[in-house]
């Protein structure tokens, strides 16, 4: 069974700073990643606030932290984790195809964006459905959408469909924005897009592809025509792998001490999966920062 000082659980902006300081201090580090690396970041094209001294665009500042661990030698293994276990060496963590021992464990799993569950949004999925603003847009030049949602991200992705779209029809349950102010102020002074307060998606209608919401408002429930149609209404944490018994808060998202040590001595917890993570890249990279150096002074 192949052995690390220390294991990484994902190979979002979180676990590739953390992997990439652990391994540049001369430990035995391992990332693990189910799908591509960089996470949440890799689909925004201009992150704002982007990284301090590194690249504006989430995709090439991804790629230069995996370049650099790469540098450093941390082993990067694509393969979904499905458990993590405490043995008497520490851990072990299993994909499917085998097991790995560690001394200590970083779980970096982040987080998805949530789904509206409402009718036709898994049938429309690839069809008009879509939770990437920078890689779909291009598809909708001229044509009306609807974004969902009042926060950062909702506002942020908004914005960028204007680039393409004719109209951006922003829909909020709320009466008011969580987002930013400087958010705000851009969508405010922006043409193409309206805002809908007070407002629901009730279901998502077409043939081949997205033609219209069913939107429910104060005043009954209406049809809005749309090509496209973009849900950002907050995050779900990555942790199903992980044993019921670690704390986790209401929404799921795992619990930790100051420190960001997990309910399980020697597990700890980082960035967008952790209950409590401020929600922007040098939030999650600074409690990566924090925990790597807690751990240099643990194993070295
Ligand atoms: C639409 C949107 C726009 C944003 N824009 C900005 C911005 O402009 N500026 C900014 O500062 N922040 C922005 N953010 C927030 C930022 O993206 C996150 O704070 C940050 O990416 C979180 O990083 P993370 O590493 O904690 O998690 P993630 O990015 O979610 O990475 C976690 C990784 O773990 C992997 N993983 C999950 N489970 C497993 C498993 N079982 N086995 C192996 N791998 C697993 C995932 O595939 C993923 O690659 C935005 C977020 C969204 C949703």
């Amino acid at each position: 069974m192949s052995t690390f000082d220390v294991i990484v659980i994902g190979e979002g902006v979180a676990g590739l700073t953390a992997a990439g300081q652990l391994a540049a201090a001369g430990l035995q580090v391992a990332t693990f990643e189910q799908q591509i690396f960089g996470g949440l970041v890799l689909n925004v094209n201009e992150l704002d606030p982007a990284p301090a001294g590194g690249e504006a665009g989430g995709a090439a500042f991804a790629a230069e932290l995996i370049q650099s661990n790469g540098d450093a030698g941390v082993t990067s293994i694509q393969e979904p984790v499905t458990a993590v276990a405490t043995n008497a060496s520490g851990f072990q963590v299993t994909t499917d195809s085998g097991n790995y021992q560690a001394r200590q464990v970083i779980v970096a799993s982040g987080a998805r964006l949530k789904n509206l569950n409402v009718a036709g949004e898994s049938e429309f999925e690839g069809r008009g459905v879509s939770k990437c603003a920078d890689c779909d847009g291009p598809m909708f030049q001229n044509e009306s959408v609807v974004v969902v949602g009042g926060g950062d991200s909702a506002l942020q992705e908004a914005q960028v469909l204007t680039q393409y779209c004719g109209k951006v029809h922003l829909v909020h349950r709320g009466n008011a924005f969580s987002a930013k102010a400087h958010f705000i102020k851009h969508i405010t002074h922006n043409d193409k897009i309206e805002v809908h307060f007070g407002t629901t998606v009730e279901a998502i209608l077409g043939g081949q592809m997205v033609e219209r919401v069913s939107l429910n408002t104060a005043s009954g429930t209406t049809e809005l025509a749309c090509a496209g149609v973009f849900a950002y209404i907050g995050l779900e944490p990555n942790q199903d792998f992980l044993d019921a018994a670690i704390a986790r808060d209401a929404n799921g998202f795992i619990t930790t001490q100051d420190n960001l040590e997990t309910s399980c001595p020697g597990l700890w917890a980082i960035g967008a999966v952790r209950s409590g993570c401020g929600g922007t890249l040098a939030d999650a990279m600074t409690e990566a920062q924090q925990v790597a150096t807690t751990l240099k002074q643990r194993l070295q």
